[in-house]
């Protein structure tokens, strides 16, 4: 065994109704002036944490917004100064946990994270900010919140379907650092007991949305994918989605679910040892069928071209993908990542190709 683990600095609670204990931590942290962060959809959400602050709220900031544009992080800049805040609570899903991360990069202003989806940002050391069109992704540990308070009645206003797109988004991002090429033990550790708490919770949560140990179990498991994706690695399936998102703007969580089993099929013959471990947190034979079931027992796409993806593109797709080299178990080849794709495409169970 040969490998290099290093870890993030989380800080984490996790506790049905914890976000109530938001002033308390803050006190403990030492800071006294907050400002909430939200998405304009949530911004209800961003009220109650304000009233929950009490006299620890410098004020709401509810223009949050996917993929963090640069205006968006230039009016709250202002907001935070104009407020004189000392620290952020992100209240939401991964595009609000971003602008308190740009905003800890750029101000060196501790954020603290609510988070009410299964992104797994606040896992990670990864943050983002789009200018003239451009989404410049970066790693640095000063965006590791300072805390993360995972409550999971704030999942309850979750709409099933969308749980699911971003239940199976976590999924891709356990299974794709557990099956990675250079995959590190202690990362898929994290990753495979994420797998199984995201298999057991989701069709519980499409079945019975009210079900609060679904809810919790999903937002742990999505937890553990986080940080998979925060200390591990990725490969072909990675590849594949930022081809078909960034070329051909797919959604992001269901271009995930579709690729997902057609890149562990690919990759199975390599990895079998792997592909078996994950198959077992699934609780299924084979790991590629039994993702390919879970996202058509939740309801969530299994094909490309349900997904905004037409044939005429899978010649260029496939192109991309091989554009530039992939650090995948196996050789990835135009031929084979075509073929891959026209399985994908008409939404047929997943095969080694
Ligand atoms: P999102 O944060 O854009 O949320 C989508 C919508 O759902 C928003 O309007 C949000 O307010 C709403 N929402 C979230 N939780 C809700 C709840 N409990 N009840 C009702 N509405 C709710 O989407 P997302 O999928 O959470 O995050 C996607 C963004 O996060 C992307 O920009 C992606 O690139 C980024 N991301 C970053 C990392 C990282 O490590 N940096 C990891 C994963 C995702």
């Amino acid at each position: 065994m040969n490998f290099h683990y290093k870890a993030l600095p989380w800080n984490i609670i996790f506790a049905a109704g914890a976000r109530k204990r938001l002033p308390e931590e803050l006190e403990k942290l030492g800071y006294s002036r907050a400002l909430v962060l939200a998405t304009p959809n949530q911004a209800d959400t961003g009220q109650e944490i304000v009233s929950l602050l009490g006299d620890k709220a410098a004020g709401l900031f509810d223009r949050a917004m996917m993929h963090v544009p640069g205006e968006t992080l230039d009016q709250a800049t202002a907001e935070v100064k104009r407020l004189g805040a000392d620290c952020t609570v992100s209240v939401g899903g991964g595009s609000t946990t971003g602008l308190g991360k740009a905003l800890a990069f750029h101000l060196d202003l501790p954020n603290i994270v609510l988070p009410t989806s299964y992104a797994g940002s606040e896992m990670t050391n990864l943050w983002a900010v789009t200018r003239n069109n451009r989404k410049v992704t970066r790693r640095d540990n000063v965006v590791v919140p300072t805390l993360t308070i995972y409550d999971p009645e704030l999942t309850l206003t979750l709409p099933p379907a969308f749980a699911a797109a971003s239940g199976m988004n976590a999924m891709a991002q356990a299974v794709a650092n557990a099956a990675a090429e250079d995959a590190n033990p202690i990362s898929s550790v994290l990753a495979l007991e994420g797998i199984r708490a995201l298999a057991h919770s989701l069709p519980l949560i499409i079945a019975e949305p009210g079900n609060m140990d679904a809810r919790a179990g999903a937002l742990y498991g999505a937890s553990l994918a986080g940080a998979a994706l925060g200390t591990g690695t990725t490969g072909l399936h990675h590849r594949l989605c930022h081809t078909f998102g960034g070329t051909f703007n797919t959604p992001h969580a269901e271009t995930h679910t579709v690729l997902l089993p057609h890149s562990v099929a690919y990759n199975a013959g390599a990895r079998p040892e792997t592909t078996h471990r994950i198959a077992e947190a699934l609780s299924v034979n084979d790991a590629a069928n039994g993702l390919f079931e879970l996202a058509g027992t939740l309801g969530a796409p299994t094909a490309l071209k349900d997904i905004g993806v037409k044939q005429e593109d899978l010649d260029e797709a496939a192109a991309v993908t091989v554009e530039k080299p992939v650090n995948n178990p196996e050789p990835v080849t135009r031929e084979r990542v075509r073929a891959l794709l026209e399985n994908a495409f008409h939404g047929k169970p997943p095969a080694p190709v």
